[in-house]
């Protein structure tokens, strides 16, 4: 692939930001795709240990292979997902991704056994394991460590906003402190950290959203997944957008707030999503959230509208 824009020598397929894409040409010279895993991991913040109820706008069903019955194994999850990617997308490289639930929410041996399993099937490059910030350990740190010394092992944390305020409302049934812990246990271990935010959470203004951004830009992450607050059926957001008690952001609004964010980002670091999609049965707003192309086209267009990229303002307030 040839660097097509003058932005950043790293940002190899052209755009304005690091996309995961131009990551992993810069790191394996081929297409890698992540395949989603459903490991049968339940969540903390359901059951009791860290809270009941989950937070306000996830509808705890899990997977969609989760809710067709007896879950595949890991392998046979892997194999299905390798011939599905390498048809659609040419993909040749694939990095286990342990998305649903909590994914370090077990005793240690049967998480060592899963993600041995994942890593021993062929063309599995790498792990991604996703997890809430208060169920990391140090022991599940040093599995991870080890794994990075050979193959890509990403360790993905949800933290959604920075504000104490928020993640009270919203049930995260942690703060930010636990977050904090958590970042500070895997840095400099050799594994690659990735936050996730949502940006339009209820009681959040543009200039919170943005502290946020500044907040994550001075933490030791190597990558960042935002998406716009979705509203689904049978959740308790739902309740409350039904009551009217917050507004959702326009697709411009949220563009030129996703611009804004990553002005304040540093170069460096993987922009691994910038709008979510699926829940297609239980989706209720924001309508514009249906189609991620456009979504895409409106922030590829909220750049250049602004003559603007990843990182314009890093180590500044911005405008
Ligand atoms: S931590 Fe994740 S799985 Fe658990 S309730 Fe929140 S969004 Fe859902």
């Amino acid at each position: 692939m040839k660097n097509k824009n003058l932005f950043h020598p790293l940002w190899v397929s052209g755009k304005r930001f690091y996309d995961l894409k131009s990551y992993f040409f810069n790191r394996f010279h081929d297409r890698v795709y992540k395949i989603s895993l459903d490991a049968g991991f339940t969540c903390p913040s359901r059951d009791g240990r860290c809270g009941t109820g989950g937070c306000t706008y996830c509808d705890g069903r899990g997977s969609l292979l989760r809710q067709q019955g007896q879950l595949p194994s890991i392998t046979e999850q892997l194999e299905a997902g390798k011939a599905l990617y390498a048809r659609l997308r040419k993909a040749r490289k694939f990095i286990a991704y342990f998305q649903t639930g909590t994914n370090t929410y077990a005793p240690l041996n049967r998480l060592r056994r899963l993600y041995d399993e994942a890593l021993s099937v062929p063309d599995v490059v790498g792990l991604a394991i996703g997890t809430r910030p208060d169920v990391v350990s140090p022991e599940v740190v040093d599995l991870l460590a080890d794994y990075a010394r050979t193959k890509e092992t990403w360790l993905e944390y949800g933290l959604q906003s920075m504000h104490e305020q928020t993640l009270r409302n919203i049930n995260r049934g942690h703060d930010r402190h636990a977050f904090e812990e958590a970042v500070r246990l895997a840095a400099g271990r050799g594994l690659n950290l990735c936050v996730h935010v949502i940006l339009g959470l209820p009681g959040e203004s543009p200039e919170m959203m943005l502290e946020t951004a500044d907040y994550v830009a001075g933490l030791p992450i190597q990558g960042i997944k935002i998406h716009s607050l979705l509203v689904l059926r049978g959740t308790p957001l739902y309740d409350d957008y039904r009551a009217g008690l917050f507004t959702l952001m326009s697709r411009e609004a949220y563009a030129e707030l996703i611009v804004k964010f990553l002005e304040k980002l540093p170069p460096e670091v993987v922009v691994q999503r910038l709008t979510a999609e699926g829940y297609r049965d239980v989706f209720v707003a924001p309508a514009w959230a249906r189609n991620k192309l456009q979504v895409l086209q409106q922030i590829f267009d909220a750049f250049a509208a602004r003559n603007s990229w990843q990182g314009k303002f890093a180590d500044s307030s911005g405008d």
